[in-house]
Order: C-alpha cells, then structure tokens, then sequence
C-alpha cells in the first residue's frame, strides 16, 4: 500500500460557511459576550435533547462541576463514577471535596459495570456520575433504579454523548443533570464550550447563578435599555458562563448536527465492515439498548494475536501517516489520584485490560470516504504482516 503524503489527524472539528457566517455575525454585533446567542442556544438545546433546562457554560468540565455544586455535594460524600473517562469526570467530585468512588467497566463496551454498583453504596454515597463512552450509553434504567432505591443524584457524562439516545430516549432528558461538552473533537464543538441540562427548575436556578460569579442576574439584564445596574451576589460563584461568540457557533453546530451525524455512521458503517474478520482486531462491542453518537471509533488489539501490543501498533500507524488516539489512562492510574485516591490493585481488571488494548481511529465528519478506506486497509495491512 502506498502511504498518503499527508497527515491524517484522529479528529478535527467540521467547519461550513454558515459557522463562519454566524461567528461574523456575532462579531459585527458587538455582544460578544454572555447575552441573546448564548440564550437561543440553551433554548434550542434544550429542546433538541428533551429537557426543561439547559445552562450554557465554557466546558463540559464546568457542568460537571456546576451539576454536583448545585445538588450541594460536598466533603464528606462519596460520589460514584468510573476510572474509563478524560479525567475531569473525577477531577470534579474532588473540587465538591467529595470521594470518588471508581465502579469497574465492561472490558467489551468501556461502560460502566451497573451490576457492581450497588455493593460500592455506602450511607455516604450521594451521587452516581456515569460516562456515556465513545457515543455508547450506559444502562440507564439499572442506575435509575438503584439512584431511586438510595435517594442518590444521578449526573450524566454526556461529553461523547450529544446525539445518542438510550431506549429512545434523547441523552440529556434522563438523569437528575446531563453535561455535554463542546471541546473542538467533539460531535457538536465550538472551541471550548459545555451544556448542562435538567428538568429540575431549583437545580438549573442554582446552577445558572454559580456559573455567573454568583450573581443573580447576567449582565445581557444590567446592560441593556431598561435593565437595572443592581446585582446582588447570593453565593460563592464561578465565571463557567458561555459567551455570545461560541454560542453563534453552537447554534450554526446544532443545525448541521443531523448531517455531521449521517457522515459519522456511514464512516462507521464502513470500519464496521472493515473489521468484520481480522484476527487481533476487535471493535468495541455495540450494546442494543443505545444508538451510537459514534464520537469514538475505538478497535481492541490483541497482542497475543497480532504479536505487537497496542503502543507498537500505533507506531505502526503513525508510519502509515494516521493520528490515534487513547481514551483513556484510567484515572486511578494517574499520579495525583494514585497519591490521593489509591485503589486496591487489580480492583478495576476491565478499566486496566481495555486500557492495554484501545486506539481510536480518525472518525469525523470532514474527512473523505478514502480516507476511512485507507485507515481501514492501514490496520488490516499491518495485521497482516503481524499475526502469527
Ligand atoms: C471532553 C470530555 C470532558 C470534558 O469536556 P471539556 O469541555 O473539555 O471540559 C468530560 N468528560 C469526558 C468523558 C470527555 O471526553
């Protein structure tokens, strides 16, 4: 195979005109920051998901954090989550002063293990944070029901989880709180951005007012005609506050979803097939409960088939022009959390096999048919010459 003279990243964010128009637009107006945009979008997001709420902030981090805050999670709890995910899912909890507690994954889907929840409940335990991996999501209904039997929080990781539905049911109209992030990888991005969505008026009340310095009213009230100069702060705040300028971007991102979406599961269609039968190369496992958001494409190597492990195989790749990428180092086997919130070893086997195996591949909506064709034949050609 011949190998492409340019590089291929794993992801890059998908640009139309009609993003660069809105972004103009915003920029000629004037109100760059907080105010009309950053509005419409949390309406028009909130309405696309199903939820009676959605509080436009600058990261998914930033929702995370505002969805425990607001439900006064502190030291002292104990907050359920797993180690499979980017690390401010957990890094979060720690800023509550809570404990995270990790529940082990399925080896096969990198989702949350539901069955082992239950023996992690302590009298401490106020919240259940599950990931949504790669745009799979996880088994709502066991946690619902376990969130219910011990009157826990239930705060959804929906940062790859923008389109997915669960039983048919939009991500973001399930759990207590949904944050969704708007990084430039993900499905819906618009540089640095996040969501967080909930039917719970007091929660998104709460929420709104920690995300604007504590201030009870946003400056798009105090600055224009008619609005008052007097604010009052009634907590100690944040500045997570999205501002006009992404939201404009957000916007033009939400319109497009629905296409971005149809490229991302024809590329998958195609890896799919692809990987059908090469031995050492398994796809992560589709779950039938959830459609697929497909932010990931991930495929399982298996060193004792192929004879290289994963991180020779990404070198392989890299040969052949292509980014990867890994998601994730479990969190437990970070540093700081290895100093902090050490875990019993070989307690958390899936998290750590899947670890040893994942690569995700370019999957994106501006990148070509050939391209997913040449990656396709990339792996199949490097496990070709490997296998034993
Ligand atoms: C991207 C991501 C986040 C954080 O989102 P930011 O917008 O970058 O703060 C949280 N959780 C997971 C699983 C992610 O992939």
């Amino acid at each position: 195979m011949k190998i492409r003279e340019e590089f291929l990243p794993y992801a890059l964010p998908s640009v139309s005109e009609s993003d660069v128009q809105a972004v103009v637009g915003t920029l000629k107006s004037r109100w760059w920051s907080k105010g009309p945009r950053t509005i419409e979008f949390e309406q028009r997001f909130a309405h696309y998901v199903g939820a009676k709420h959605a509080v436009a902030v600058n990261s998914g981090t930033a929702a995370l954090h505002l969805a425990l805050l607001a439900k006064g999670v502190t030291a002292g709890d104990e907050v359920i989550t797993t180690p499979f995910t980017f690390v401010s899912t957990v890094n979060t909890i720690v800023h509550t002063g809570a404990t995270p507690v990790f529940v082990d994954v399925d080896p096969n889907t990198g989702l949350i293990d539901a069955g082992q929840i239950e023996d992690k409940i302590t009298e401490r335990t106020k919240a259940i944070v599950p990931v949504h991996f790669a745009g799979q999501t996880c088994d709502m209904d066991a946690i619902m029901q376990l969130a219910q039997k011990y009157s826990l929080f239930v705060s959804e990781d929906a940062a790859h989880a923008v389109y997915s539905t669960y039983k048919g049911r939009r991500i973001g109209s399930i759990g207590d709180a949904t944050s969704f992030s708007f990084y430039s990888t993900k499905n819906l991005a618009v540089g640095e951005g996040g969501m967080l969505t909930t039917d719970d008026d007091a929660l998104a009340e709460r929420a709104r007012v920690l995300s604007m310095n504590g201030m009870e009213k946003n400056a798009w009230n105090r600055y224009n005609r008619g609005g008052a100069w007097k604010y009052e702060v009634v907590d100690i705040g944040y500045k997570y506050n999205m501002y006009d300028l992404t939201a404009s971007i957000g916007l033009s991102q939400l319109e497009r979803l629905e296409g971005m979406q149809q490229k991302r599961e024809t590329y998958a269609a195609i890896y799919n097939r692809m990987f059908q039968n090469i031995p050492g190369i398994t796809p992560l496992e589709q779950v039938p409960y959830s459609t697929h958001s497909w932010y990931l494409y991930v495929i399982r190597v298996d060193a004792d088939i192929l004879g290289i492990d994963r991180d020779e195989f990404i070198d392989k790749l890299t040969e052949y022009n292509i980014g990867t990428g890994v998601h994730f180092l479990p969190v437990h086997r970070h540093p700081y959390y290895q100093m902090h919130f050490p875990v019993a070893k070989d307690s958390l086997p899936g998290a750590e096999k899947l670890f040893s195996q994942v690569i995700s591949l370019p999957l994106y909506p501006d990148m070509t048919e050939d391209d997913v064709y040449y990656v396709a034949k990339s792996v199949e050609e490097i496990a070709a010459k490997h296998a034993t």
